[in-house]
């Protein structure tokens, strides 16, 4: 059996049009412009495409953004002044601090300093609480789980009732997938660094989310048939054919993973392009709350 490759860039597409079209209607009718506010605090690259990657999508769909460019050795009273200052303008709707920062800052205390009604990203406390608890919404969900709920539900896959592994347990990726996918009804399992038998858990699962950052580790020989596989990671294999040296590749063995599983997402091309199509949705619905709001 040869799976069904779930689309990530095409999905992505479709929601980036449908967000294009809400900014146009919410323009015609109210005059009124979703604006996005991205901090960037230093010059790392990856960080600084990151960010870029952000404002040019954000410009495709009409959204305006506001880039912050701050040096590496800012004070984090010093850039709490600029998150107060942005929770305080009304053209801001969304405010995205580029992470990691620098270590000498406190992360956490800047997280929770973000306006909740401006936390596109999802990654504020109160918000990651509600998604923990039963009967409460988040107002945002975090961008990449976002993204993998999409890709599920687009996919046909059923979740409710269904076997899910999430492998990975951060707070950006791995915890908050788990917490969506129990909202959905399925039955999760954890898994860690410290788990004894990986594909013990695996070969059991109707969905597997894989988020570890280990590249190529889940094979098809760890995987249940007819499965759906949701690979988040992103890492470099070496690939002497390529100008820069390597290519990227999943945390799943593409190649036996797609003799096994029912469907899965390729890496590019897969989760990738979501976690941004999420934030530009998200973005969209902080300014639907502030319209809402006045
Ligand atoms: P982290 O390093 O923060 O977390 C990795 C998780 O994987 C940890 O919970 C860790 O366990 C677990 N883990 C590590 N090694 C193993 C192993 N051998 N067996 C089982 N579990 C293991 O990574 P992130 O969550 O930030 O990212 C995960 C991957 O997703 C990365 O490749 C990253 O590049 C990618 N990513 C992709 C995004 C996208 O848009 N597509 C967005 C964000 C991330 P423990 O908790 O015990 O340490």
């Amino acid at each position: 059996m040869t799976a069904k490759i779930i689309n990530g860039q095409e999905i992505a597409a479709e929601i980036q049009a449908e967000v294009q079209e809400a900014v146009e209607a919410m323009q015609a009718k109210y005059g009124y412009v979703p604006g996005l506010a991205t901090v960037l605090v230093g010059e790392d690259p990856a960080s600084s495409t990151y960010v870029r990657m952000k404002q040019k999508r954000c410009a495709e769909v009409g959204i305006r953004s506001i880039g912050h460019s701050l040096p590496a050795d800012i004070t984090q009273g010093d850039l709490e002044k600029v998150v107060a200052d942005l929770n305080a303008d009304p053209e801001v709707n969304g405010i995205l601090v580029q992470l990691p920062l620098p270590s000498h800052l406190d992360e956490e205390a800047v997280l929770n300093s973000i306006d909740l009604g401006k936390d596109v990203d999802g990654f504020h406390p109160v918000n990651i609480g509600r998604l923990a608890m039963k009967g409460r919404d988040p107002l945002f969900i975090p961008c990449t789980p976002y993204g993998v709920m999409v890709l599920l539900e687009k996919s046909g896959t059923q979740i409710s009732g269904a076997e899910a592994v999430v492998l990975g347990r951060s707070n950006i990726v791995g915890l908050p997938v788990a917490m969506l996918l129990q909202k959905a009804n399925a039955t999760v399992t954890i898994c860690h660094s410290r788990t004894k038998d990986l594909a013990a858990h695996t070969r059991n699962a109707d969905i597997v989310v894989a988020a570890i950052g280990r590249r190529e580790m889940v094979t098809g020989d760890m995987l249940k048939p007819g499965s759906t596989v949701i690979d988040v990671g992103i890492n470099q294999k070496e690939d002497p054919t390529k100008k820069r040296g390597y290519r990227l590749v999943g945390d799943v063995d593409f190649d036996s993973a797609k003799e096994v599983a029912g469907a899965i997402t390729p890496v590019p091309r897969g989760v990738g392009p979501m976690t941004i199509a999420m934030l530009l949705k998200n973005t969209l619905h902080a300014a639907d709350l502030a319209l809402a709001n006045n």
